[in-house]
């Protein structure tokens, strides 16, 4: 769906970006990652025209970016920052209702999609529909921020650290709510953070940056059982070791609820003496598995389990 061949951003004689390279597929979660100035929004502004690129090529459904009119780029790129600037005068449906009145859709049309995107993320649509953006919390305006750009269907969303002005508890809520509906949606998503939590919870892949820089691409869990060097080593220490070699399936679910009964599914079922690594090989073909247990099945999903390896600034999760 992207694909980005030999590209470097110059500014002057020094490189922002230098000779990257990845390709983001269909319907892929991609993450760029790295520390403060490494190039993440360089990077992302590039797909969509916002930065023009100095060398090599990128491609967007197959062809070069340059030879899509630029309404078209923004149209089919829905992008979202970190500070949504929402328009204050208007309300939740007029703001959330720019692109598709750009593109000419229907009235009835426009108050549809309007309706079954707040309910995609539990904001009753008749509570929230004609609010101004002034009469809700931090985490409701980031979530508008995300159904505005989600509004006229894009096929490809680009996020700017989407969550990081936010306390920990709307921002992990908000994570929790976009993993739920990228089930639902299947989106091609660029999503760019600092935070290597927020990284391996929400990730298909990961792309780290260092001084404009590839230094791995992977999934979240050869990230973790497959650093390439010591920078990404170092990046990922927040992750703690100890648990990786030590855990178990029941560890991880202790404190989770148990079910009455095994849902028909394709779940694996597991015991409670499952290490890591052999649920890193279960989550690279199913979301969850089930762990048997003395007090009832417990479901664990790829999320709980990056969760529970994975520590967060307000202190431990586990
Ligand atoms: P990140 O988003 O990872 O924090 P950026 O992509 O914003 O990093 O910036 C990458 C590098 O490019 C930084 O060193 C930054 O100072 C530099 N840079 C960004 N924009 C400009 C600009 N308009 N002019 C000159 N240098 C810039
Ligand atoms: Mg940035």
């Amino acid at each position: 769906m992207i694909e980005f061949k030999n590209v470097s951003k110059k500014y002057g004689e020094d490189y922002a970006v230098e000779d990257v390279n990845f390709k983001v597929e269909e319907g892929e979660f991609f993450v760029i990652i790295g520390p403060s100035g490494c190039g993440k929004t360089t990077t992302l502004k590039m797909i969509n025209r916002l930065i023009p690129l100095t060398e090599g090529y990128i491609y967007f459904k197959e062809q070069p970016i340059s030879e899509f009119p630029l309404y078209e780029m923004r149209w089919d790129i829905g992008y979202v920052l970190q500070q949504i600037a929402l328009f204050p005068h208007m309300t939740i449906k007029e703001n959330i209702a720019q692109v598709p009145e750009m593109k000419g859709w229907k009235n009835k049309e426009i108050d549809a999609r309007i309706d079954e995107l707040l309910e995609m993320v539990d904001l009753e649509p008749g509570k929230f529909r004609n609010r101004l953006p002034g009469e809700l919390s931090g985490g409701q305006k980031q979530r508008i921020g995300v159904l505005r750009a989600l509004a006229a269907d894009p096929p490809v969303i680009l996020m700017d650290e989407p969550f990081s002005a936010l306390d920990p508890i709307s921002r992990e809520s908000l994570q929790d709510d976009l993993i739920e509906l990228q089930k639902k949606i299947k989106k091609t998503v660029v999503f760019v953070t600092h935070d290597i939590q927020e990284a391996l919870k929400m990730g298909d892949r990961i792309c780290l940056l260092n001084k404009g820089r590839v230094e791995q691409i992977g999934t979240p869990e050869e990230f973790l059982t497959s650093p390439k060097n010591d920078f990404v080593r170092d990046f990922i220490g927040d992750v703690d070791g100890y648990l990786m070699k030590q855990a178990t399936a029941g560890d991880i679910v202790k404190n989770l609820p148990a079910l009455y009964e095994v849902p028909a599914s394709d779940s694996p079922e597991v015991v409670q003496e499952t290490d890591i690594n052999t649920l890193f090989k279960y989550f690279s073909t199913h979301d969850t598995v089930i762990v048997a247990g003395e007090d009832g099945p417990k479901p664990l999903s790829r999320q709980d389990l990056f969760k529970y390896l994975s520590k967060n600034e307000s202190g431990d999760v586990r």
